[in-house]
C-alpha cells in the first residue's frame, strides 16, 4: 500500500469501525429492541439542544453518537415483530448502496452526467417490467420517490393522453371537469395529486367496493355513465393489487375490460403488492396486471431495500415524452442517442441515484433469493391467519398477500376496543400492530408481515402479546 493511501485509510479506520460496530450491533440487537419507543417531543428536543454546532465534533464519535439516538428513539420497522405498514426489514446490500450512491453522487438528471447510473436503473427496471408482462423495448420506467409520485406521473400522463390541450392550457382548456375512479379502499395520495393536478379533490370518484373489499365494477360502470350523462370527462381507472388496509387486489381484467370499452387510461397500483408478480406461486393473483397502461410498485415495500425506491412503469412512451418535455439546452449538456434525460421524462430535475439499492439487493440475493424472501413472507402470513382462527379471533379479510384484518368476539361484544387492544399490544413493546377502519363499515385488528426475518416463533409471540391484552381488559 502506498504511504499515502496508508495515511488515508488510517484516517478513515475509526469511522469504519464505528460504522460496521453500528451495523453488527444493530442488527444483534434487534430482535430484543422494543419495536415502539417511549418518548416525548420535548425530551427529544432537550437532547438535540446540546448539539449548538459550536465546536466540531469527530466523526467516529458523531455515528455513535445518532445511531444511539435513532436506536433509543425509532419504530423499529426493521424489527421482525413490526407487523406494519409495508416498512420492510432493510438487508445490507442496500445499506451499503445508498452508503456508495452518496460517495459518487452522481447526478441522474441528464444522461451525460451519469452513465452508469442511469443505466444501471434503466438494466434493474427492464427485468422487473418483463416479470410485470411489459416490453421494456416499448414502454417505459423510472424509479420515483415513492408510490406518490408513481400515481402522480400515472395522473399526469393519462391526463396528457387523453386531453391534448391539458399540456398548455391546463383543465381551463377542457369543455368539462375530468373525473378519475378509484375504489373506497384506494391510497389516498390520489387526494392530494387531485388537488396538485389542478383538477381538483372533487375528480375523485371512490367507488363502492364489494364485500371482500374489491372494486365493485358495475357501480363503476354505473358511475362512468352516470358521469358521461353530466359532461364531466372521464380519463382514468385505477384499480388498486394489494389495497394498504386490507391488502385487497381489484377484479383487474375486468378493469380493463371497462377501461377498454370506455376508452381510459388504467392504472395499477400495485406499491406493495406488485412484488408478487415475482414470485410463479403469487403471480396469479395480480392477473391482469399485463393489461395496464401504467403500474406503481415500491421497491421499498416488499423488495426489502431502504426508502425511498419507488417505481413507475407504462408500456406508452409518447405521454411520458409529453408530460415531462421541458427545453433546457441553454445549461444541460446535449443528450446522447438511444438514451433518456430523466429530467425531461420524469417529475424530478436533480436525481439522486435511486435504482442502486435495489440493483444490489437482487444482485447479491439472486432472484430466487429474492423470490425466497417474498414468498416467505406471504407464508408468514398464512401461518398467522392460521393461528389466530384457532385461538378464538374472526378474521374479517381475505387477501392473498400477507395482511391479516382480524377482530375478537370481545371487542365484538363490546367488553373492549380495538384501540384498547393495539394500545397494550404495542405499549407491551414485543410487537407494533395497528387499527383499521375498513369499507363496511367495520374497525378491525391489522397485521402485515413486512419483515423477512420474521418467524414462525415471533407469530407465536404476536398472538400471545394479542391473548394478554384480551385478557387485561
Ligand atoms: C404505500 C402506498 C402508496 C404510497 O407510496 P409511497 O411510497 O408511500 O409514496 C400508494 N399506494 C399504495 C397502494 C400504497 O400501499
Amino acid at each position: 500500500m502506498l504511504p499515502h493511501v496508508r495515511s488515508v485509510v488510517a484516517d478513515l479506520d475509526p469511522v469504519l469501525r464505528r460504522l460496521a460496530d453500528e451495523i453488527a450491533g444493530y442488527e444483534l440487537a434487534l430482535d430484543d429492541l422494543p419495536v415502539a419507543p417511549k418518548v416525548s417531543p420535548t425530551e427529544i428536543r432537550e437532547r438535540l439542544s446540546t448539539y449548538d454546532f459550536a465546536d466540531p465534533i469527530p466523526l467516529d464519535q458523531l455515528i455513535g453518537d445518532v445511531a444511539g439516538l435513532l436506536r433509543q428513539w425509532s419504530l423499529h420497522v426493521n424489527h421482525p415483530r413490526y407487523f406494519g405498514l409495508f416498512n420492510p426489514t432493510v438487508r445490507r446490500a442496500g445499506v451499503v448502496a445508498d452508503a456508495i450512491a452518496a460517495l459518487y453522487n452522481p447526478q441522474l438528471a441528464a444522461w451525460p452526467h451519469a452513465p452508469i447510473a442511469n443505466e444501471i436503473e434503466r438494466h434493474v427496471l427492464g427485468w422487473f417490467m418483463r416479470a410485470l408482462g411489459l416490453d421494456p423495448a416499448a414502454g417505459f420506467a423510472n424509479f420515483t420517490s415513492g408510490g406518490q409520485e408513481a400515481n402522480q406521473t400515472a395522473v399526469t400522463a393519462a391526463l396528457t393522453s387523453a386531453f391534448p390541450e391539458f399540456a398548455e392550457r391546463g383543465v381551463r382548456a377542457l369543455d368539462g371537469e375530468p373525473v378519475l375512479y378509484v375504489s373506497a379502499e384506494a391510497h389516498h395520495s390520489f387526494v392530494k395529486i387531485a388537488h396538485q393536478s389542478g383538477i381538483g379533490r372533487d375528480a375523485v370518484r371512490h367507488i363502492d367496493v364489494d364485500r371482500r373489499l374489491r372494486l365493485d365494477v358495475d357501480v363503476l360502470a354505473r358511475e362512468i355513465a352516470a358521469d358521461r350523462a353530466r359532461g364531466r370527462l372521464p380519463f382514468l381507472i385505477v384499480g388498486t393489487a394489494g389495497t394498504t388496509a386490507a391488502g385487497a387486489i381489484d377484479p383487474l381484467s375486468e378493469l380493463a375490460d371497462v377501461a377498454r370499452q370506455e376508452r381510459l387510461w388504467f392504472h395499477v397500483d400495485a406499491a406493495w403488492g406488485g412484488a408478487a408478480v415475482l414470485s410463479p406461486a403469487l403471480r396469479r393473483h395480480l392477473a391482469g396486471i399485463e393489461r395496464a397502461d401504467s403500474i406503481t410498485c415500491d421497491a421499498h415495500k416488499w423488495l426489502s431495500v431502504p426508502v425511498a425506491a419507488g417505481m413507475f412503469f407504462t408500456r406508452h412512451r409518447e405521454p411520458i415524452l409529453q408530460a415531462f418535455r421541458v427545453e433546457a439546452s441553454s445549461y444541460v449538456p446535449p443528450a446522447v442517442p438511444d438514451t433518456y434525460d430523466p429530467y425531461v421524462t420524469t417529475v424530478q430535475w436533480s436525481r439522486r441515484f435511486i435504482g442502486l439499492k435495489l440493483f444490489m439487493t437482487l444482485a447479491e440475493l439472486g432472484e430466487q433469493g429474492m423470490v425466497g424472501l417474498i414468498e416467505h413472507q406471504a407464508a408468514m402470513g398464512e401461518l398467522l391467519r392460521a393461528r389466530l382462527a384457532s385461538s378464538g379471533w374472526l378474521l374479517v379479510n381475505d387477501s392473498p398477500l400477507a395482511i391479516v384484518c382480524f377482530t375478537h368476539p370481545a371487542i365484538e361484544d363490546g367488553r373492549t376496543t380495538a384501540s384498547e387492544v393495539v394500545g397494550r399490544v404495542v405499549g407491551g413493546g414485543r410487537a407494533w400492530i395497528s387499527e383499521v377502519r375498513l369499507s363496511g363499515p367495520i374497525t378491525a385488528l391489522r397485521a402485515c408481515i413486512t419483515s423477512h426475518r420474521t418467524q414462525p416463533s415471533d407469530i407465536d409471540i404476536l398472538v400471545e402479546e394479542l391473548e394478554r391484552a384480551i385478557r387485561a381488559r
